[in-house]
């Protein structure tokens, strides 16, 4: 058969999806320069039916710029289609950002917390660490991290990793999850812009490699209501412009240095008007259930997996400093990582900007105190619905000065549209639709 190369520039959207375009490989050069065209509305393409109204109609163009830094270029092996793609950024047709462009609203957030000091020039350091349910194995009680779940995934651990290498990235881990079928991987940390474009290609390396297998890597939140969720864990810290970390103090509260603690508390404030963006499916709140190892309350935590912040722990006697780190785990993969790992540093930033502190750690433990106590040591539940969180979200007056008005309205009518779609679905239906696209 004949064939000559095809590249693909895509963007991950509201939806958490990533469209775009194909081309000839070697138009390259000029795609690079004029990119490919896109309407405004193609940012908020429904997942679930007919095109949603969106505030921009059927007006309008705008050009995908591939951005070369993002190259994926990997090789199946001679009988498979090969996987070469771009992330890009979505530009006006006079070459400026456009308002609404999800990778532009985490590299705008990456630039506020560059200038808050501009000695010191902090950047984000973050790993994402994705959770899926594999479709090539069959389930088996006691298959929870067990050996016996490793080995029967067959080759497809195997050529992930080799895929994620080839697509420039450093696996971390691969290892059997604790749900029905569910595995998880964790890539190394990387800065900024960079950190959300490895966990765009993280997500659809497992669906390319799964696909060739004949299978597919479910992403979705939940799969059964009954079960246990597909987190997306962002693990996160600071550098300084020297690229030395700074976060960790072992004399204060949490170990958290005051810029840390800052930052961290930012976060916290802001925590339930995030989850309707970290959080963003209708299914993801089936997820966020007691007893999943899923959060349920905004909350920081020492080494505990049932907080929305996890202060992580550290291995060995060395390194400290450089290994510590905080977790946020009410994400999902129904969230774009732009907008989500945007949305964690846009908080932090605020937290910064206005000195916020964190309660001190709560004694006993949280979970041995009822709701009322609970509250009265600063944690907070969190929105038990979408509908709630979006709610809570359009009711923050900082998240519409991070997003712009424009891009703040699309994103709560976007979601709303949502809810509507699926509103009347039993919770299994509404998990089962979920899985069919993510
Ligand atoms: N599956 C859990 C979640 O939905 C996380 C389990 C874990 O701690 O890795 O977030
Ligand atoms: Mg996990």
């Amino acid at each position: 058969m004949i064939g000559e190369p095809l590249v693909f520039v895509g963007t991950c959207d509201l939806a958490g999806l990533v469209r775009g375009k194909g081309f000839p490989a070697e138009e390259l050069p000029l795609r690079l320069r004029k990119g490919i065209g896109l309407a405004h509305s193609n940012i908020m393409m429904s997942p679930f039916g007919p095109i949603y109204e969106t505030p921009f109609g059927t007006e309008g163009d705008l050009m995908l710029v591939p951005d070369t830094s993002t190259k994926v270029d990997v090789e199946f092996g001679e009988y498979s289609a090969a996987e070469r793609f771009y992330l890009g950024d979505i530009m006006t047709t006079d070459e400026r950002p456009w308002e609404c462009c999800p990778r532009n609203f985490l590299r705008r957030a990456v630039l506020a917390l560059n200038q808050i000091n501009r000695q010191s020039g902090l950047t984000v350091l973050a790993a994402f660490e994705q959770e899926f349910v594999y479709t090539g194995v069959e389930h088996r009680p006691g298959a929870t991290y067990s050996l016996d779940a490793h080995r029967r995934q067959g080759s497809f651990g195997e050529s992930y990793m080799a895929a994620l290498r080839a697509a420039g990235l450093t696996p971390d881990s691969f290892l059997p999850e604790y749900g029905a079928r569910q595995y998880e991987v964790t890539i190394a940390p990387t800065r900024g812009l960079r950190a959300a474009d490895e966990a765009v290609i993280q997500r659809e390396m497992a669906r390319a490699v799964a696909h060739r297998l004949g299978y597919r890597a479910i992403h979705a939140p939940i799969l059964d209501p009954n079960g246990i969720g597909n987190g997306t864990h962002i693990h996160f810290s600071l550098r300084d412009g020297a690229d030395r970390p700074v976060i960790y103090d072992p004399a204060r509260p949490y170990r958290l240095s005051v810029v840390g603690e800052r930052f961290v508390a930012g976060i916290l404030h802001h925590l339930p008007a995030l989850t309707a963006i970290t959080a963003p499916a209708v299914s993801s709140y089936y997820r966020l259930r007691p007893n999943r190892w899923a959060p349920t309350w905004a909350n920081l935590g020492v080494q505990d997996r049932g907080a929305s912040l996890r202060i992580c722990p550290i291995f060995g006697r060395d390194g400290a400093a450089q290994q510590f780190n905080i977790e946020y785990r009410v994400a999902d993969a129904a969230a774009s990582p732009y907008l989500a790992l945007g949305a964690l540093v846009w908080a932090g930033v605020d937290g910064i900007r206005h000195n916020r502190s964190l309660p001190p750690p709560p004694e006993p433990s949280l979970w041995d105190m009822d709701a009322a106590e609970r509250e009265a040591a600063g944690a907070r539940p969190l929105p038990r619905s979408l509908g709630e969180a979006l709610d809570l979200l359009a009711a923050c007056a900082e998240a519409r000065e991070w997003f712009g008005d424009r891009f703040f309205d699309a994103y709560l009518q976007f979601k709303r549209a949502e809810l509507r779609v699926l509103d009347g679905l039993t919770e299994a239906e509404t998990c089962a639709r979920y899985a069919d696209v993510y």
